[in-house]
Parts: structure tokens; sequence; C-alpha cells
């Protein structure tokens, strides 16, 4: 029995040290599962999402979104699948494995390239800093019921278990599952969403204007992107203290020719 034991915990103790990882803004992170089975999730979960969505046909908004969403994936490795949905809720995510979704309705709020380019750049860097990877961890090491076995066994999503699986991916609110991002990792995305816009060619001053549409968007209640993203004092403080940085970035981007020209849907 002992050997067993000290089997077990030193099985433990390496597996929890190899748990430890840093975010790219290098806070230290708690991650569980292994990059391939997030990226399987984040897969099934797009393809869960294509089921209960229709996709839009209309050629001005994909164009927009494809420019918008091609020339910050540019900066980035792999290949991205992105996709408009027809979909009145002002939304977007981004999941791991590199899948990018946007609701029509978001195309109403974010009025202009480099707006969109804030909104899809804040999903990705959700992604980029491993964000899911960490909530999964943080409910699996509380045990709070997900049936994480059951997600992750069949390559098929089961009748609820898709369910679950958006809600722990950050897509939960029309679900019917709450499970918010927490405000540091909303933070997190901020930041490196608003490098990465800046890098892209992006103007990174219109991250703030979008936030403010959004919220005017709301008209006194929150929308359900803000519901699912919690909405705070000092995101837009935030974001102005990190802009002296993130103009650098614009203006180096600009001098090495990169320009953005996407034509807003209308
Ligand atoms: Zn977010």
């Amino acid at each position: 029995m002992v050997k067993y034991r000290s089997i077990w915990l030193n099985t433990l103790v390496v597996f929890m040290l190899n748990a430890c990882a840093t975010s790219p803004l290098g806070r230290s992170q708690l991650l569980l599962m292994t990059d391939s089975d997030v990226d399987r999730m984040g897969a099934q979960a797009f393809e869960v999402q294509k089921k209960n969505l229709p996709v839009s046909d209309d050629p001005r908004s994909n164009q927009f979104v494809q420019c918008v969403a091609g020339t910050l994936t540019r900066q980035l490795k792999g290949a991205w699948e992105v996709l408009v949905f027809e979909e009145e809720s002002p939304n977007a995510f981004a999941l791991p494995s590199g899948k990018i979704g946007v609701h029509t309705g978001l195309l109403r709020v974010a009025r202009d390239q480099n707006q969109l380019a804030a909104v899809i750049g804040h999903e990705i860097g959700h992604v980029l800093a491993h964000h899911s990877n960490e909530r999964i961890s943080q409910q699996y090491a509380v045990q709070t019921g997900l049936a994480l076995t059951e997600v992750l066994a069949g390559a098929t999503v089961a009748p609820g278990a898709g369910q679950a699986l958006m809600g722990v991916l950050g897509l939960g609110a029309q679900y019917g599952i709450l499970m918010p991002f927490s405000r540091t990792q909303e933070s997190e995305a901020d930041l490196i969403g608003l490098d990465l816009m800046a890098k892209s060619g992006f103007d990174p001053r219109e991250s703030v204007t979008f936030w403010q549409n959004m919220t005017a968007a709301g008209g006194g209640n929150p929308v359900e992107f803000l519901s699912t993203h919690p909405s705070h004092g000092t995101r837009i403080q935030d974001l102005e203290k990190r802009m002296p940085h993130a103009m650098e970035l614009w203006q180096n981007a600009r001098n090495r020719g990169y320009s953005t020209e996407c034509q807003q849907a209308g």
C-alpha cells in the first residue's frame, strides 16, 4: 500500500509541476490539460456552434470580417477558421484550435475595422493565454461536477455535453450556463488584444471607442457579451495605461508598410 501511495504521490507531484505555466503577460497559471485536448474541445465546440446558428452568406459582412480577422491571425501561428454567424446579439468568440466566430449583430457595434480588430483581438487574447485550459483546470480542481471525461471521451458531442463544453469555453450565457472569464483573464485578454491589433496595423486607440460603444449598446441593460465578459471601471483605464506601448507597436507596423483597408459591412 505504502509503495503504491508513494508512486501515486510522485506522479501527482510531477503532474502538478508540469501543470505550472506562465501566461504571455508573465502570470503563473495552473494548466492541467494538454494543448491537444483543449484544441479538441475547441474544435468540437465550434461544430456545435455551426449546428446551432446559421452561417451568414452576406458577402460584405464576410469580406469585412475575413479581412480583419485574417490581418490579425497573420501575426500568429497555425491556420485559423473564421465564420460569420447570423445572430442579432453583439458577440464574438475565439476557440482553442484556431476558430473564430463573429455574430452579424456585432457589426452594428464594432463600427469600423479598428473596432472589429479590438474585439477579435481580445477574443484571440483569451486563446493565446490558454484561458480555457485554466478555467477547465480550476473547475476540475474544485470538482464542480462537470463530467470532463465525458466531454473528452467521444468524437461526437452528446446532447447536454455540448452545453457544458460551451459553458467551460466561455460561450455559456446563451445556453444558460454562465461561467464568465475572471477579471484577471479579461484584463489579460484586453492587453494581449491591444498589442496584437497594433502590431497588425490597426489603430489601437479605437479599442477604447469599441468598449464605449458596447456599453452604450446595452442601454442600461448589459448586453450578453458584457455579461459573459464582465465590464469594470478599470478596463478603459488599463487600456489607456498600455496605450503608449501599443502606439509604438502601431508606428513600427506602419513603418514596415503594414496598412489595413478592410471595408466595413455598411
Ligand atoms: Zn473576454
